[in-house]
């Protein structure tokens, strides 16, 4: 096991050991580059991980104390992992690019009242990279990769899909192994995706990434290490981070560069977090942007019940989607597009987000037909407002004495008219095939958390360029899924994983150049 010395000022410190710290990490070690990574939560083994999502809810997620406002649950305001892996053991691997017209969202869209730029960087030069991710991951339909084998919920999906004229019906884009891939078993259809994959059959970093890390060398991870602080010298350049190790003890690890990945609301958290005299709101914050423009993706879901059964827990419980209506297209009433997913929940879920947990005959009769559900979650372009994001707490702290943070987000006008046409199509889609009944979510609240430390091309917009370097602080980077310009209506992580693998090459270039 590599241990590298806490006074080696030539590591690069990687926060966070999830989608983009853990794919930044790996390639950096694999280019011999030395990296430690401190990720705040514990590693978990195949043999931690079992079928179960209240045992794996308990063991993987985020639930340091944080204060939601807006729309969002406020003890609740978003689900995150705090584990070795990050959020990719809680996710569903749906693996999508950007359309090239999403990186241009205010010159495409021109939405009003919105803080909206369009991406430094073009779907033109993210492309070789999307293709070099999508190898990484093992996503269905591209190297080779067979489509995922769709469930009964997704077969129904298509098949109302079908009848309704759409025509991209999709159970490729899913970054679970469709047939044995990189070391990795087939996907078994076990169902318990949310819980992490008890066989690893969906990608995950926790044992993809690290331990291929781990083999160069080049590379220590720290469990249990949440950084608290970042420090700097008098030229304003990154040179240490303080955080809590093992037993709680303050450790300082000095460094070359340092690159946050803690996801948008810690990355962004932790800057806020770092203030000095030099930089007295925070970390690369000169133009005030850290924090803002917090994005999530509209989402909708809704349930079907269906004249026969499906059992739609059972499969992938994210196994495929349907692109049709991810156009832009403003003769439907709103900007941007969204895309259709097939989904599965627990009737704990369903009771909850569908029915608002009241008990009840309309509760009561759903959870009798549960065998019966289908269901789709509808993910679509969130527009930036500046008024969503991430602030600290004036007073109340955390068990690491930390400002807990305050997350606020409030839809953007154009989110209503695009979740009506999509549960129009939801409806349509289920009733085609003869629904008895069809059941809109109360609660609709996305899983990604983007934005906060956006690129920019200018450097008053946002907080990092387009490789994800801070505009203030030259050996300061962004690495995660804080960085998006906007959101695009794909789901977020195939471009995190994209823009890590290229910010990895940046960062060799530079170091080769003696520039860090
Ligand atoms: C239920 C669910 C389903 C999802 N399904 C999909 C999907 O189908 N497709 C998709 O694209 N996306 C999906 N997502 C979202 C996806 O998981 C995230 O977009 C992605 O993992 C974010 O990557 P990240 O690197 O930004 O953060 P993460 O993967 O969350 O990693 C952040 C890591 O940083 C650590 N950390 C945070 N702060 C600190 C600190 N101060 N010090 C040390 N460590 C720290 C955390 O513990 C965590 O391990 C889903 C999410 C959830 C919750
Ligand atoms: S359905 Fe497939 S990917 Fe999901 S948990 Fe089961 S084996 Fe893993």
């Amino acid at each position: 096991m590599t241990v590298f010395e806490q006074s080696d000022d030539s590591v690069i410190v990687v926060i966070g050991s999830g989608a983009g710290g853990g794919v930044l990490a790996n390639e950096l070690a694999q280019a011999g580059v030395n990296v430690v990574c401190l990720e705040a939560g514990r590693r978990l083994t195949f043999g931690d991980i079992v079928n179960d999502e209240r045992a794996m809810d308990e063991k993987m997620t985020w639930h340091d104390r944080r204060i939601g406002e807006g729309l969002l649950n406020p003890y609740f305001p978003a689900w995150m992992c705090k584990t070795v892996g990050g959020t990719t053991m809680h996710w569903t691997a749906t693996s999508v690019r950007l359309q090239p017209h999403e990186f241009r969202a205010k010159t495409t869209y021109g939405i009003p009242n919105t803080s909206a730029i369009d991406w430094p960087l073009g779907y033109e030069e993210l492309e070789p990279f999307y293709t070099l991710a999508e190898t990484k991951m093992g996503v269905s339909g591209t190297n080779g990769l067979p489509p995922l084998p769709m469930n009964n919920n997704m077969k129904v999906l298509a098949a109302g899909a079908r009848r309704l004229g759409y025509k991209e019906i999709k159970s490729t884009g899913v970054a679970i192994n469709s047939a044995p891939y990189d070391g990795r078993p087939q996907c078994q259809q076990i169902g318990f995706c949310k819980s992490g994959c008890v066989i690893g059959a969906k990608w995950s970093t926790l044992y993809t990434e690290i331990p291929k890390a781990e083999d160069t060398g080049h590379f220590e991870l720290r469990p249990n290490a949440m950084a608290l602080n970042l420090e700097h010298d008098q030229n304003g350049r990154v040179t240490s981070v303080l955080y809590s190790g093992e037993n709680g003890a303050i450790q300082r690890q000095r460094a070359r560069a340092v690159c946050v990945a803690g996801n948008a609301i810690e990355t962004s958290r932790l800057l806020l977090n770092s203030q000095t005299s030099m930089f007295p709101d925070g970390l690369a914050n000169g133009a005030g942007q850290v924090g803002k423009n917090y994005l999530k993706h509209v989402v909708l879901g809704a349930l079907g019940f269906m004249p026969g059964e499906v059992n739609f827990y059972r499969g992938a419980q994210q196994g495929g989607h349907i692109a049709d209506e991810q156009r832009n297209d403003e003769s439907r009433g709103f900007a941007g597009g969204y895309q259709i997913e097939s989904a599965a929940f627990s009737p704990l879920s369903v009771a909850r987000i569908a029915f608002g947990g009241e008990w009840g005959e309309e509760l009561t009769s759903a959870l009798e037909d549960y065998t019966r559900i289908a269901a789709t979650f509808i993910t679509g372009e969130d527009a930036s407002q500046s008024k969503n994001g991430v602030r600290l707490h004036g007073e109340e702290k955390d068990a690491y004495g930390l400002p807990v943070p305050i997350v606020r987000y409030e839809d953007h006008d154009n989110a209503t008219p695009m979740r009506k046409h999509a549960n129009a199509s939801a409806r349509g889609l289920f009733e085609t095939l003869g629904a008895t009944r069809v059941v809109p979510f109360k609660v609709n609240m996305a899983t990604h958390n983007l934005g906060t430390c956006r690129m920019s091309e200018n450097p008053a917009d946002g907080v990092c360029n387009k490789w994800g370097r801070a505009h203030e602080i030259d050996n300061l980077y962004i690495s995660d899924g804080s960085q998006f310009s906007s959101s695009g209506s794909a789901n977020p992580t195939l471009t995190i994983v994209a823009l890590a693998i290229r910010q990895a090459g940046h960062i060799r270039d530079r170091m080769a150049a003696g520039e860090l």
